[in-house]
């Protein structure tokens, strides 16, 4: 039985409103902090709302501290209202907005250096399943960070995102998913054993509140970053229930 306290993370995007973020704080407050932990990553603008006990997220970082980078938000400024985790690498910005490994690894960094915990997602796209690439690509994204990782007691979470099953209504099963959160794993020891015992690794991937409990089951599997179903509170109410 693992002792990390499961985590879950609602991914709004480019999402939701004042009264969502209200509506939503007010059911996670009545979670047992003790069985579960909800993050709430809505857009930036939202990110100073105060949200009672329940943490906040971002859903990027600059990579710079400061300067002539217009429309950039730093590490600093996200502690300042209150941000605890950011997320960093999701598979949008990767294929969107050109985040490579490399950029990947400096806004791992800079998360690091303003206090704040990185939520890294990873995942193959499903061309690279078929080829059989998983476990090469994985691999080497998780790789990427952990090799410029400044310390190796800080706090870290992993996100196992397969591109395939992001918003796509096509879920990893239970058995895929807990392969790769396994390796991942491995790899974590392969650098420090602590860190492979303490870091949660979240599964991500049309995350519902029927699949959710049977993926939460997995040894490996620490609870999930949800995009879709974190928009309705009911749903995102009972995935976290579930973990
Ligand atoms: C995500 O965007 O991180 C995600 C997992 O989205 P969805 O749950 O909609 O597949």
């Amino acid at each position: 039985m693992s002792t990390r306290l499961p985590l879950v993370v609602a991914n709004w995007k480019l999402n939701g409103d004042r009264d969502l973020l209200t509506n939503m704080v007010e059911r996670l407050d009545t979670l047992n902090a003790e069985q579960v932990e909800a993050v709430i990553c809505p857009p930036f603008v939202y990110l100073s709302e105060d949200t009672a006990s329940i943490q906040k997220g971002a859903q990027n970082i600059a990579s710079q501290e400061s300067g002539a980078f217009t429309g950039e938000i730093s590490g600093r400024m996200l502690r300042d209202v209150g941000c605890y985790y950011v997320i960093v690498g999701h598979s949008e910005r990767r294929a969107l907005f050109g985040e490579t490994d490399d950029i990947v690894a400096e806004k791992v960094k800079a998360t690091l250096s303003a206090g704040l915990i990185p939520i890294i997602c990873v995942g193959e796209t499903d061309e690279e399943r078929e080829n059989g690439e998983t476990l090469t690509v994985i691999t080497r994204q998780v790789k990427a960070v952990l090799d410029v990782l400044p310390s190796f007691s800080d706090s870290i979470v992993f996100a196992y995102e397969p591109v395939w099953a992001i918003g796509t209504g096509k879920t990893a099963s239970c058995e895929q998913a807990e392969d790769v959160h396994n390796e991942i794993r491995q790899i974590l020891a392969g650098y420090n054993h602590e860190l492979a015992n303490t870091t949660r690794i979240l599964y991500g991937g049309s995350v519902n509140p029927g699949n959710s409990k049977e993926l939460f089951g997995s040894d490996n599997i620490d609870g999930g970053l949800i995009g879709g179903a974190s928009l309705d509170v009911d749903s995102f109410m009972t995935i976290c229930e579930n973990a």
